[in-house]
């Protein structure tokens, strides 16, 4: 079974960790106000459109993005919620360290705390690349993490490793101290072997 390396960047944490719901009622007291009413409405014609509007205004959340992964049928092997030193960061991005945004790439990753997991199953690497779309989120095809919920290059939400070998490396550096043994009971249902 194959693994990869998957990092949710300071900016999908911070768009994401907060329930989207509480946050509009303190950031956006009017748009909330405006909201319930018509949530109220609507409710008034068919009580489950409220549920609907509820989840109609639900953004990026971290929830989202694991659940992306374990829908599919992967396994989560490790998983932590940490800020990240500049010099880990620089090892973490070593191969970029000749490109001129590197400077800026660093200071991206260390400018509030990440998401940092293993995932494993059958092609995960490549697969999960998918699942995360391209680096440029206006390359991203709708449906991919970064072609629903980026805009900028700088602020692509997630990182995912893109070689078995790298992922090896990467998982290494991230979790030294080894990964969970176990294996879903529903493993026969999403895999042959
Ligand atoms: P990834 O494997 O899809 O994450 O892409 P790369 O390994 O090529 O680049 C690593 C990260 O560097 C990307 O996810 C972006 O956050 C960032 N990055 C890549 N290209 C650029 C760029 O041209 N400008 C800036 N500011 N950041 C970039
Ligand atoms: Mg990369």
């Amino acid at each position: 079974m194959e693994q990869t390396f998957i990092m949710i960047k300071p900016d999908g944490v911070q768009r994401g960790l907060v329930s989207p719901i509480p946050r509009l009622y303190t950031e956006q007291p009017l748009r909330a106000c405006l909201n319930l009413a018509i949530g109220f409405c609507s409710g008034l014609l068919e009580p489950s459109l409220i549920i609907g509007f509820v989840f109609a205004i639900s953004l990026l959340q971290i929830g989202d993005i694991i659940s992306r992964f374990e829908k599919k049928g992967y396994y989560l092997k490790a998983m932590k919620f940490m800020n990240v030193e500049k010099s880990f960061a620089q090892q973490h991005y070593a191969d970029l360290s000749a490109q001129p945004f590197f400077a800026k790439l660093v200071d991206y990753i260390i400018s509030g705390p990440v998401v940092a997991m293993v995932w494993e199953g059958k092609d995960v690497v490549l697969t999960g690349r998918r699942i995360i779309g391209a680096t440029r989120p206006w390359e991203a095809a709708p449906g991919t993490i970064r072609g629903d919920h980026a805009v900028e290059v700088s602020r692509n939400v997630i990182h995912g490793s893109d070689s078995v070998e790298n992922g090896k490396k990467e998982i290494a550096l991230w979790f030294p101290g080894g990964l969970a043994e176990w294996k879903s009971n529903l493993h026969p249902w999403i895999y042959e072997n």
